[in-house]
């Protein structure tokens, strides 16, 4: 056994051969380019990180398909490829990747007590957070209905399946105008569906999008609902909502894709934690020090302005070399 690694003796032993109760000195939580890298840097620090990977292996970036912006990759590979290599060169070191979603946590005493899928307990000396962000919905009972069947909060997944068809994106920031950009390549029409008279998106983004033939912005709309039996046929939308000129429209589609912003994965952490009114975890600036000691958080979940893999990967590896100089301090 690892000696960093110490199982508790009392503990029955789960079907993996893993206790139910164990203590780490270093536990990272998420396994995006933030996990991934904080795994790297920890594993080589000799501090026998243990990852767990939660409900998406490998974090948003495995829902996108060419990446063309990360470092060290001058012709592009996949999202999933590029996590499949950080996660390679982690375990090279020693991390230790295992299947598991952290659903609960007791951070108000050392060692932290994570709950792993409601049953296994890690008591670890610190905590990386790394669990990301979650695209948002916008609450339709529709959106529920036609998950899967035309219903989608991710195009480079999804949009291959319409290929030749219309579609419609909702949002109008750098996700919603990159996404119908995306759509438009391949698609008959998009939709881009903006509740205000202005794109948030970044003035290049605007540009493209306003320039590109198939792609119609429908100014001050918002999705009511959507229309078709069992697969999404249309979408209703409002006009100038809550406007003396408020009127219904609906446009024939069999595509609707979310990219409205995304919430944090904090909510398990909030009694504990600093954290803005989204629920991005604050850290002390320039550094992924949370208001607790020993407990770090990187990427997504701490970062809403950036948002990019490499950003996130910095924020990782700068969370393992503090927890090791923590750990340090302690010994
Ligand atoms: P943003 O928060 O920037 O934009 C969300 C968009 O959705 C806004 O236009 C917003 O409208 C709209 N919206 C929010 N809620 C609703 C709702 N209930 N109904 C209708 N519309 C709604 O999120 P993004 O995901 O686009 O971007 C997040 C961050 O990531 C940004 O900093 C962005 O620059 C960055 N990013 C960078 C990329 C890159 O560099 N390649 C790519 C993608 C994102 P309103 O404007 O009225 O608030």
């Amino acid at each position: 056994m690892d000696s960093t690694r110490m199982d508790i003796p009392s503990s029955p032993a789960d079907d993996a051969g893993i206790p139910d109760t164990e203590k780490v000195r270093c536990l990272i939580i998420g396994s995006g380019p933030a996990g991934c890298t904080a795994a790297i840097y920890a594993s080589r620090a000799n501090l026998s990180p243990v990852l767990y990977e939660g409900l998406q292996p490998g974090g948003q970036l495995t829902t996108t398909t060419e990446v063309e912006n990360f470092p060290g990759y001058p012709d592009g590979a996949t999202g999933p490829v590029i996590m499949e290599e950080l996660k390679k060169q982690a375990t090279r070191f020693g991390a230790e990747f295992r299947w598991g979603e952290a659903t609960a946590a007791d951070l108000s005493s050392r060692p932290f007590k994570i709950t792993i899928d409601n049953k296994k307990i890690i008591l670890a000396e610190t905590v990386i957070i790394s669990t990301g962000a979650t695209a948002k919905y916008l609450g339709l009972a529709d959106e529920k209905k036609f998950a899967g069947a035309g219903v989608s909060a991710c195009a480079t997944c999804d949009g291959f399946f319409f290929r030749g068809r219309d579609v419609a994106v909702v949002g109008g920031g750098d996700t919603a105008t990159e996404e119908a950009l995306y759509l438009g390549s391949f698609c008959k029409k998009v939709y881009l569906i903006v509740r205000r008279n202005e794109l948030r998106a970044s003035k290049v983004m605007r540009e493209r999008v306003m320039k590109a033939k198939n792609i119609e912005i429908l100014w001050e709309h918002l999705p009511k609902g959507l229309l078709g039996d069992k697969l999404v046929e249309g979408a209703v939308l409002w006009h100038k909502k809550g406007t003396p000129q408020e009127k219904e429209v609906t446009i024939k589609i069999d595509g609707f894709f979310l990219a409205i912003g995304h919430k944090p994965n904090s909510d398990i952490f909030k009694k504990y934690l600093d954290m803005d009114e989204v629920g991005y975890i604050k850290t002390v600036p320039g550094t992924p020090k949370t208001n607790i000691a020993g407990v770090f958080a990187c990427g997504d979940v701490q970062d809403r302005v950036y948002r990019q893999a490499v950003t996130a990967a910095g924020s990782g590896c700068m969370a393992a070399i503090e927890a090791e100089r923590f750990l340090a301090e302690q010994e």
